[in-house]
């Protein structure tokens, strides 16, 4: 599965905004955003007025860069979500959440959406009970989702409870840090969707 493979803070420095891509790091003072608040490259530091376009363009790469998406699918998911009774901009957005790498991140099971797409990549994650290692597969209200039992021993889950167990998680989701398991109650509202992405004007990018 293709995906992106180079340095995850010129993404944050390119949006000029955290895009808490590197898990602990990212809460800590070695973050790039706060240490060089600049764009990456030689005119980086120069400062360019975006034409609508431009913004449209912007907040589309911020929000696959959010989710680790790649142009394909995430239009994939912008077609899907034209199909989706209610409004687009929110219907993609829903979808993106419902990402099984997402819900594995938001349930605290991983600290960055990279680490969890890399654990379920790997198969320690099943749900309702079966061994699913693919990324993107979307979650439904009932499904269940859980550490593979042979999984729970490794050391990793423990450290990463760690970092995550404070970590409010969101109401359409309950999570079982004791037994390394969640469960999905509902998709996601608009509202319990905590990213700064203004999905209308990805809307009017792709309307285009
Ligand atoms: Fe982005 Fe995290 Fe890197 Fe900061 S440390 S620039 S939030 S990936």
């Amino acid at each position: 599965m293709a995906r992106y493979t180079g340095a995850s803070c010129k993404l944050c420095r390119r949006e000029g905004q955290k895009l808490f891509l590197k898990g602990e790091r990212c809460y800590t003072n070695k973050c790039s955003v706060d240490r060089r608040s600049y764009a990456p490259g030689m005119h980086g530091q120069q400062r360019k007025k975006l034409s609508e376009y431009g913004i449209q363009l912007r907040e589309k790469q911020k929000a696959k860069r959010f989710y680790g998406v790649l142009e394909s699918q995430f239009r994939k998911y912008y077609e899907m979500a034209i199909r989706r009774k209610g409004i687009t901009g929110e219907n993609l957005l829903q979808i993106l959440e419902s990402r099984l790498d997402n819900v594995v991140h938001r349930l605290g099971f991983g600290v960055s959406r990279d680490e969890s797409r890399q654990l379920v990549t790997h198969g320690h994650f099943l749900v309702n009970g079966k061994r699913v290692n693919i990324p993107s597969y979307l979650v439904k209200p009932g499904d269940v989702i859980e550490v593979a039992e042979k999984s729970k021993k490794s050391p990793r889950f423990k450290e990463i409870l760690e970092v995550t167990g404070g970590k409010v998680i969101p109401k359409w989701l309950e999570a079982d840090h004791e037994n390394l398991k969640g469960k999905v109650l509902t998709l996601p509202d608009r509202e319990d969707i905590d990213l700064p992405i203004q999905e209308h004007l990805i809307v009017e990018l792709y309307s285009k």
